[in-house]
């Protein structure tokens, strides 16, 4: 007997998102005409990218996003299952140990790796959950890429830093990893694991959502990312979700409607404005790149063509 499919970790995190659609208060009045004032200083500053879409960058974009931004990245969620439990995350709950492919449930690696290569991708994140509570099934879907897709293929890890170890670099790198995106929001803005990991792989790239009132810290963190020798950091705009509704309660809507069913924080948006803007102001080696809900929607119509 077949054993039928989980509702998708997509299906849960976005479909579910539509009834809650309106879960944040109205937009504050003023915001738009400060998000404009700030795209202009932006402009005369010389940011890069494509404004109309609020996908911003101060130097060079992460190489795993180039592909994305045409709609050839993907994702395979090696687990919903994490070692911590941030306010901001839109993984739904319980935490399963479900794996998907851009939002599709696969029961085995082999399944994954296929559908991956049925979707043409150039380039894949391997994320979660923690998806290094899975160290040995991520190791052997790095081998399995490598070898389905050769040296072509971007493949990067998403990981919250917690359980990187040098012998964990080293095998990660062995197995076939590109680089690795860090979430160091969850650990409160520490660069300890991007120190670490930038002892062993080129491309050491932070990845946080950009949470309005942590603004100081972040650009703490970029000069400390700077002297590494890291090359990105990657600003998400904060947005509430069904799985995350409840801890956003008390935050505002930003009153511009992407096509998605999630729906971005008021004040996100105008904090990772201001850090590129302090980024090229400061002419930061290191590249601030922003990407929005309305990167996230663009990205969407573009990847079903
Ligand atoms: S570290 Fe990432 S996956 Fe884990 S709870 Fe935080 S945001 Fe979610």
């Amino acid at each position: 007997m077949t054993r039928p499919r989980q509702p998708s970790e997509a299906l849960q995190r976005y479909a579910l998102g539509l009834s809650r659609e309106r879960l944040l208060a109205p937009a504050a009045k003023g915001s738009g005409a400060r998000r404009a004032a700030l795209l202009r200083k932006l402009a005369a500053a010389g940011v890069k990218g494509w404004p109309k879409h609020l996908t911003l960058f101060t130097k060079s974009l992460p190489m795993g996003c180039r592909p994305c931004l045409r709609g050839r990245g993907s994702n395979l969620v090696m687990t919903l299952k994490c070692n911590r439990d941030c306010f901001f995350c839109f993984n739904p709950k319980p935490r399963t140990a479900e794996m998907s492919v851009h939002g599709r449930s696969v029961r085995s690696l082999k399944e994954g790796v296929e559908l991956l290569a049925g979707l043409g991708v150039k380039s894949v994140g391997i994320s979660g959950g923690e998806p290094l509570l899975e160290k040995r099934k991520v190791l052997a879907l790095a081998r399995a890429l490598r070898r389905r897709f050769g040296r072509s293929l971007r493949i990067d890890l998403y990981t919250n830093g917690d359980l990187l170890s040098l012998p964990v670099l080293r095998s990660l790198k062995a197995a076939g990893v590109s680089g690795l995106r860090l979430n160091l929001a969850a650990n409160g803005y520490d660069p300890a694991p991007a120190a670490s990991a930038s002892g062993v792989f080129k491309d050491v790239e932070v990845e946080i959502p950009m949470i309005p009132e942590d603004k100081g810290r972040v650009l703490a963190l970029l000069g400390q990312l700077e002297e590494l020798g890291c090359r990105h950091l990657i600003l998400h705009e904060l947005f509430a979700s069904a799985a995350n509704a409840a801890r956003m309660e008390g935050r505002r809507a930003h009153g511009r409607r992407a096509a998605l069913t999630w729906s971005g924080v008021a004040g996100s948006e105008e904090a990772a404005l201001e850090v590129l803007l302090a980024a090229l102001r400061a002419k930061r080696k290191i590249s601030v790149y922003y990407c929005s809900t309305g990167t996230q929607s663009w990205i969407a119509r573009r990847a079903r063509g």
